[in-house]
């Protein structure tokens, strides 16, 4: 596709590439605060959350080590399943680590809670969420999510590693999928 098809498949952008580098850097000058001192690993949840582990890692000035976990519950639909499959586990033993999870987005919270549970039960010393975006009105569990970058409405979006039917995720800013696309 050519730029002028990709735009005609957009509506609005929600959060340019520099709004979002801005908001990186200024929670990651929260998180080399909030561990100071402590070793600190960083579990990115594939694939949508590449693009924000990338940056956010960058933005911090401190050591961190990196860990994947692939998950799905989406495949090619725009809703959540609820149902949680992991299709690439952890390297690491979490086992008395202070973990954060790197997420591109909050939606229903179906996803991170069950992620949660599962990462409690492997002995972390402390646990937290970063996640780009939030969407309030989706929530059907409630995420003690520690930082977020943007509460966004209700939409469905793409975009800075956010999919459609795997399409999409290199966009750099973070735009609303037009319905006309999947409806
Ligand atoms: P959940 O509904 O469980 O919170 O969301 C699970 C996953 O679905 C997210 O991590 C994300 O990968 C995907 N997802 C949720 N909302 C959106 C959205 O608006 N756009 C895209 N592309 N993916 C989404
Ligand atoms: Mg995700
Ligand atoms: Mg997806």
């Amino acid at each position: 596709m050519r730029a002028a098809e990709i735009a005609d498949q957009l509506t609005d952008v929600l959060v340019t590439e520099e709004e979002i580098q801005a908001k990186l850097v200024e929670l990651a000058a929260r998180v080399e605060a909030d561990y100071e001192g402590k070793d600190l690993i960083l579990i990115g949840v594939l694939k949508g959350a590449v693009m924000v582990m990338a940056d956010f890692a960058r933005a911090l000035k401190r050591d961190i080590t990196m860990d994947w976990m692939a998950v799905s519950s989406y495949g090619a639909s725009t809703k959540s399943s609820g149902v949680v499959q992991i299709r690439k586990d952890l390297d690491t033993d979490l086992h008395g680590k202070h973990v954060l999870i790197v997420e591109d987005i909050i939606d229903s919270g179906l996803t991170l809670s069950w992620l949660l549970e599962n990462f409690e039960s492997r002995g972390a010393e402390s646990l937290e969420v970063l996640a780009l975006l939030r969407k309030p009105e989706a929530a059907k569990v409630e995420i003690d999510c520690r930082y977020v970058g943007f509460d966004i409405p209700n939409d469905f979006v793409v975009g800075y590693g956010l999919d459609y039917a795997e399409r999409y995720r290199n966009l750099r800013d973070v735009a609303v999928l037009a319905p006309h696309v999947y409806s």
